[in-house]
């Protein structure tokens, strides 16, 4: 593993670049940056349709580049910003994410942008051998062996952010080639979402209002849908397989619906190694921003004596299939798990949408991963990857007009 850019001994702050600033992972990161001015500069920040919130951003951090899908909303931004002593270039597209993502003025890079949308700046700050902190876990879903590789190739320092694998990440040395041997599997925990006690036999009646409404997580709305359907442990399942090379039946996943313990390392002595703290996101990004020290993220402070019982469950397979997708796909043909993903990610928009019910979310996944199964040829390079989920998406959508609601 390198070193961090910011220890003590270097003292000049760490150069971030945030994709997906005006997010939720995106604004809690910026809540940890603003903690500690002296450590952290915040370069470049990246928004998709929320101008006026990046505007906000800009005029608080004032980045050297802020990056906008289109051509009117940067312009939107640059007229706004006229009036105010900040000198922040907009920029406009995928490839000026990418050349964020690359710059030889970034030290590190939060990869917040949600969908496989973020794996090319991903892909593009892995070569350049960045500090890269994983929240996008579609990212590394879709790309997987591309991405793991120009990670190595690159020399980059993949830092986990999901909450799951920056607990089993703080539960491993530093050291990585020490993680194997010390590792008998690992244990993903998920809360259950807001239907873990609802009838199945009313999921027909599952409005997004409920889908989104976290019991314990605040999130962003597709997030929130996959921890509803379990999907977004499913998705978590595959991201570990990489970030932690570990063979799929070493990873297991467990109910545990009080958010409190986050992951758990089962080691080949028996001993099992856990990380808690309150459900708050600050708490693994400060870590990720931090590595390997450790500043105030801002979270509250875990308080025992006010803690209810902690309880674990199986996840039910007839309430969560999308679980086993997730596993099905990991043994399939490398493309398989991004084609899961592109079949959800269409399907939870589709569900926000209102054009499909909640149970259609599994059927459209299940069914476009089926359809491609057996015709998925090596992904070799990026295009590659990207033509096969363009590919599952159209497979998808058409799905998603016969099940239409
Ligand atoms: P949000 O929906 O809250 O934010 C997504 C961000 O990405 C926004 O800044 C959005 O811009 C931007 N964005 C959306 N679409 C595109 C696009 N096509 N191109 C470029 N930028 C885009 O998501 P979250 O913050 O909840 O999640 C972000 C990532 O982190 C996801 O991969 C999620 O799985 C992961 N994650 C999130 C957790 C959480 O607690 N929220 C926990 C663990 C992982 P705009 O808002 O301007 O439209
Ligand atoms: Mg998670």
């Amino acid at each position: 593993m390198t070193s961090a850019f910011n220890t003590r001994q270097e003292r000049r702050p760490l150069r971030l670049a945030v994709l997906g600033s005006t997010g939720s992972v995106g604004a809690s990161t910026l809540d940890v940056v603003a903690r500690h001015p002296e450590r952290f500069e915040i370069v470049g920040l990246t928004a998709h349709s929320r101008v006026d919130m990046l505007l906000q951003q800009c005029l608080r951090f004032k980045p050297r580049v802020a990056v906008l899908p289109t051509e009117e909303r940067a312009r939107e931004l640059r007229s706004a910003l006229a009036g105010h002593a900040v000198r922040t270039e907009v920029l406009v597209g995928p490839q000026a994410l990418c050349d964020l993502a690359a710059s030889s003025e970034v030290d590190s890079v939060m990869a917040a942008i949600v969908g496989a949308a973020g794996l090319p700046p991903c892909m593009a700050a892995a070569r350049a051998g960045k500090r890269l902190l994983l929240a996008n876990k579609e990212a590394l879903v879709v790309g997987a062996d591309l991405f793991m590789q120009a990670v190595k190739d690159g020399g980059a320092t993949l830092l986990p952010i999901d909450s799951e694998h920056s607990a089993i990440f703080q539960c491993l040395p530093e050291d990585r080639s020490r993680w194997a041997e010390r590792i008998d599997h690992i244990i993903l925990t998920a809360s259950g979402g807001p239907f873990r006690e609802r009838d199945p036999a009313t999921f027909d009646s599952i409005t997004p209002a409920q889908a989104v409404a976290h019991p314990n997580w605040v999130m962003g709305q597709k997030i929130s849908v996959d921890s509803a359907t379990m999907m977004n442990k499913a998705l978590e399942v595959i991201e570990a397989r990489w970030l932690f090379d570990l063979a799929p039946e070493r990873i297991r996943v467990v109910l545990h619906p009080q958010s409190i313990i986050h992951s758990m390392v089962v080691c080949r002595d028996a001993s099992v190694l856990a990380q808690l703290g309150t459900p708050d996101m600050k708490v693994p990004i400060a870590y990720g921003l931090s590595f390997p020290d450790r500043v105030e993220s801002g979270a509250e402070r875990l308080d025992f004596l006010k803690l209810q019982a902690l309880t674990f469950e199986p996840p039910d397979p007839a309430r969560f299939p999308g679980l086993q997708l997730a596993y099905d796909a990991l043994a399939a043909p490398s493309g398989s798990t991004a084609v899961l993903n592109a079949a959800n990610e269409e399907a939870v928009a589709a569900f926000l949408a209102g054009r499909i019910r909640f149970p259609a979310i599994h059927r459209v996944n299940a069914d476009t991963v089926e359809a491609f199964v057996s015709r998925l040829g090596p992904a070799r390079q990026l295009d590659d990857v990207l033509d096969i989920d363009t590919r599952a998406r159209a497979h998808a959508r058409q799905r998603i007009q016969e099940l239409a609601a």
